[in-house]
């Protein structure tokens, strides 16, 4: 594969940090750019001495002028509780972002992958979720800012790839986890290892019947990477994730077990629009990708569960809730 210059914006993220990283080992040179609005400079700190890694810290909610080959664009808070802090500039990352990495591709004639999210779906009523599906989402709801945000940023890929033939390539992200997650990142796998590993009650919103599919990030980025890697006719919107289902009560008793935690489980509100069951269908993937995850959840777990009980060790304050 010949040497490029790639784009990861939200490379200091959990799962850009870790793009920026698989990339680099190819041999390519990585331009990262983040705003640290929930990224962190410790998840690049190693990448800094290398000479093909550069960062930029800028917003991208302003135009960026850079010189390069192909772009993902990942810069979005992904958790509800940081999204959700500030619902204004969410919106303005996911549509304003995209405009000016859309028109960055276009003045550049190179493709660009859109990280989106099973969340275009909404509270779905097709299960497992196929890419047909329209989705069923509240348009002012507390989790509208990045739904219909999200939903946006599609439309506006699309239509630069009708009217300009862009080669977009557009990715929706079922729930991924896995080592470099923010201990504050108030997402469901991270704070039940949180809450297990200090043996403090594990918070489960509502009756924890609603379903998740866990992806494991390493599976997640070979994804997205393959999908870079497809001729400009593939465009997607294609799904990936790990089609295993769990209620988050399942969750909550793996992490107890595997932690061997003397946590009890308690219920609190279920916050509003938390969608009832989420799982992809893959078959897209499967088939134009030749992917599918090859990390069960329990495996996952158990690295994710290292990860944090030695960030716990090593920076206990990084990791106070
Ligand atoms: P993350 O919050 O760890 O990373 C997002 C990164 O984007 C952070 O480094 C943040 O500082 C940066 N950022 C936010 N707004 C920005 C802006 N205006 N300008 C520049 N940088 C900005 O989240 P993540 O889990 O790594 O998610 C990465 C991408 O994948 C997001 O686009 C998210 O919507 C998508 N996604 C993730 C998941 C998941 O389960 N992790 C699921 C679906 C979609
Ligand atoms: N959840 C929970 N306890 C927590 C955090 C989340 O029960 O401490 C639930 C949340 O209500 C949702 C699911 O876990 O039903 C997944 O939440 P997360 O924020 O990880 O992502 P989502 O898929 O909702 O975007």
């Amino acid at each position: 594969m010949s040497m490029k210059r790639i784009l990861v914006t939200g490379g200091s993220g959990f799962l850009g940090s870790w793009l920026c990283e698989k990339l680099l080992d190819q041999g390519h040179e990585v331009v990262c750019v983040d705003n640290f609005f929930t990224g962190s400079k410790r998840n690049i700190y190693h990448l800094l001495d290398n000479p093909k890694f550069e960062l930029i810290r800028h917003d991208v909610t302003q135009p960026l002028y850079v010189e390069v080959d192909q772009i993902y664009n990942l810069a979005c808070p992904a958790s509800p509780v940081h999204y959700q802090r500030d619902p204004i500039q969410t919106v303005k990352t996911c549509v304003h972002g995209a405009i000016n990495m859309l028109g960055l591709a276009k003045r550049l004639k190179i493709p660009i992958l859109q990280s989106s999210t099973s969340e275009v779906y909404g509270d779905p009523s097709v299960h497992p979720q196929v890419e047909e599906y329209w989705g069923n989402v509240n348009p002012v709801g507390i989790r509208s800012c990045y739904d219909e945000g999200k939903r946006c940023a599609e439309t506006l890929f699309h239509a630069y790839r009708l009217q300009c033939n862009l080669a977009i390539k557009l990715v929706r992200i079922f729930n991924t986890y896995g080592p470099r997650m923010h201990p504050n990142d108030g997402r469901v796998v991270s704070n039940f290892i949180l809450q297990a590993l200090n043996n403090q009650d594990i918070t489960i919103y509502g009756d924890g019947s609603q379903t998740r599919s866990f992806c494991y990030r390493d599976d997640l980025i070979e994804a997205m990477m393959r999908m870079m890697a497809t001729p400009p006719d593939i465009t997607g919107p294609i799904n990936i994730g790990n089609p295993g289902e769990f209620t988050i009560r399942e969750l909550a008793e793996m992490v107890i077990e595997m932690t061997g935690a003397k946590s009890r489980i308690i219920r609190q509100p279920l916050p509003a629009d938390d969608p009832k069951q989420r799982r992809p269908d893959i078959t897209k993937a499967k088939k134009t990708l030749n992917w599918e995850p090859k990390t069960p959840l329990r495996e996952g777990l158990g690295h994710t569960i290292e990860y944090f009980r030695q960030l716990l060790h090593n920076d206990p304050d990084f990791c106070r809730r």
